[in-house]
């Protein structure tokens, strides 16, 4: 057997006393196991929970390396991990090693307790989450590994993906491997198929992050006859608020995004005015946290799920996927937030995620460690990229199509630019070309009063020029204003009012031109564009989703 680091601390194997397992018991029911039993197997799409009451538990990565044990739980302990909340399918067995008895509790009784034992919850919470965190960095995360080149886009994505959903998983880079060709035989793949995701129970030839997702059981599947309260499209900080509220006051929610949580507070790398935060909070850590506390309460968390369009059906909204599934619910609120502009420059997909990048997080910045990069934009992202990359070690240009950041740019943040001589400042510049063959490695700028171009040798180019509404997918479902965003409640001309609805009553806060289609955050018509007023506006939407659902569903 292998020797695996295992993981021993309190707050991840708390041991319950005997009226804990009491509190327990009324949730499950009792079972006598053998050794050599599997109370779950890597694979399975759902499990249950268990708490040990007698005897001996292994928790143990079976993979093509061995076997190998993550931890050993004795009478007291519980079993199981995050996904037991997430959905995700089990990565892990957990097999009986000492005969003895346990309490079983069905994955929907599972989520009673988890709301109506604060106490208890607390303390299984607590542990679900440290084993989470202890198996992103121990030899378990090699249960699932995701193979590839760091300057290929689809990998790109892949990691992208597994890191906002913080899945415990392992990369390996083919770059960094000595002997490419024998490691990926090993693994019974060719260079050809990557990148390529090996997971227990099967081998992932260049999936997309959807199929990925599909595979670990984590994109939406349908429940027929169910009817939600609530879909929620997008979970950036607005959507993942409104999923909060809404599953902690009751309602079923459902929460689906076309990439992952966390919008663009998870690409931001360090949020310095979100109250309580004197130092700043990494956008990444804020949404990840709001992620797992809406799952927590009961909220549905299912991505990547691209919602296509928005339809009125027998008096139920209908949200339908780019997939083709549909989802019936009474009431939905978009959350979609505004998508980065691109750059309208030719053969641009060639290059994004092999090194052109919209977001600076920590990923895209150990990419680029110690190169020189190019950000562009005059805004406070693109501000606070500049500065973040440069931290990291990258010798930063700004360049911005104005002649200075006073109009663009907070006071702040253009000190501190100033102030850094890693940083230098690019004005009245525009980007002309990308060059690069695989992946990107110089960019022609152009100093616009002169028209003099230049050939800036960089491996990376971080675009933050603007972003646009995700409102694409509403087709002419809702009014939109002169740019694409949504207006609601007030801010609704009174021409936008036809629904015979509003003869009767006005726009409920947050309320669209269509009842019961609310609208909060960045793709909100004036809204402030601030991860602070996009968290309060999707908690306050509940609020009138409440008021909706009492009179008219
Ligand atoms: C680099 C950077 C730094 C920033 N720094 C700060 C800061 O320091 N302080 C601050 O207050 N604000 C900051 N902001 C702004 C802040 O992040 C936004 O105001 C906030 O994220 C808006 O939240 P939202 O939920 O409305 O939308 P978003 O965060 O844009 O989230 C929208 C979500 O909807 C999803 N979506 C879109 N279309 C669909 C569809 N058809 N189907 C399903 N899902 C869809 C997207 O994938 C996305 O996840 C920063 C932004 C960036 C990019």
């Amino acid at each position: 057997m292998a020797e695996l680091t295992t993981i021993e601390d309190d707050t991840a194997f708390p041991t319950l006393d005997a009226s804990q397992l009491a509190e327990l018991a009324e949730f499950g029911e009792e079972r006598e196991v053998a050794a050599g039993d599997l109370l779950y197997a890597a694979g399975d799409q759902t499990y249950d929970f268990f708490a040990i009451l007698e005897g001996e538990v292994e928790i143990v990565r079976l993979d093509a390396d061995g076997d190998g044990i993550v931890a050993t739980h004795p009478a007291g302990r519980f079993v199981g991990e995050l996904n037991l909340l997430t959905g995700q399918r089990a990565l892990l067995t957990a097999r009986v090693t000492r005969p003895g008895r346990v309490i079983a509790v069905a994955p929907g009784e599972f989520r009673r307790l988890m709301s109506s034992k604060p106490t208890l919850a607390d303390i299984i919470f607590g542990a679900l989450v440290a084993r989470r965190e202890a198996l992103r960095q121990g030899d378990a995360a090699l249960a699932l590994r995701i193979i590839g080149s760091r300057y290929s886009s689809e990998a790109m994505a892949l990691r992208s993906f597994a890191t906002r959903a913080r899945l415990a998983f392992t990369w390996i880079d083919l770059e960094d491997a000595d002997d490419v060709g024998v490691l990926l035989a090993s693994m019974g793949v060719r260079p050809a198929d990557t990148p390529v995701v090996i997971s227990p129970t099967a081998v992932l030839r260049h999936p997309t992050p959807g199929e990925f997702a599909a595979h670990l059981g984590l994109t939406y599947h349908p429940t027929p006859g169910r009817i939600f309260d609530l879909v929620v499209v997008g979970t950036g900080p607005a959507g993942l608020a409104a999923s909060v509220y809404g599953a902690s006051e009751g309602l079923d929610t459902v929460s689906l995004d076309a990439v992952g949580t966390g919008g663009q507070a998870g690409a931001s790398s360090r949020i310095e005015n979100y109250v309580g935060f004197p130092n700043g909070v990494s956008g990444g850590d804020l949404t990840a946290k709001a992620a797992i506390q809406a799952q927590r309460l009961g909220a549905w968390l299912a991505n990547p799920c691209e919602v296509s369009g928005l339809r009125l059906e027998q008096g139920f909204h209908v949200v339908e996927l780019a997939d083709d599934s549909e989802i019936p619910c009474r009431a939905v609120i978009v959350a979609t937030g505004a998508r980065y502009q691109r750059l309208a420059i030719d053969d641009l997909e060639r290059f994004e995620g092999a090194g052109l990048y919209y977001a600076a997080t920590d990923l895209e910045a150990r990419l680029c460690e110690g190169s020189d990069v190019l950000v562009i934009g005059g805004g406070n992202s693109a501000g606070q990229a500049a500065i973040y990359l440069a931290q990291q070690g990258s010798r930063v240009s700004l360049a911005i199509r104005r002649p200075d950041l006073t109009a663009t740019m907070s006071r702040y943040l253009i000190d501190r630019i100033d102030a850094d001589d890693r940083i230098e400042l690019l004005g009245s510049t525009e980007v002309r070309a990308l060059e690069g063959d695989s992946h990107l490695s110089s960019v022609t700028v152009e100093h616009t009063p002169t028209g003099q171009r230049r050939q800036m040798l960089c491996p990376a180019l971080f675009c933050f020029i603007g972003a646009e509404p995700a409102t694409a997918w509403l087709g002419e479902t809702v009014v939109l204003d002169d740019h694409g965003f949504i207006p609601t409640d007030r801010a609704l001309a009174p021409e936008a009012l036809t629904d015979p609805l509003f003869e009767q009553r006005a726009p409920l806060p947050f309320e669209t031109s269509v009842p019961g289609v609310f609208a909060v955050g960045d793709v909100r018509s004036g809204s402030l564009k601030r991860v602070a007023a996009a968290v309060g506006e999707g908690s306050s939407a509940v609020r009138s989703v409440h008021d909706y659902l009492a009179t008219h569903a």
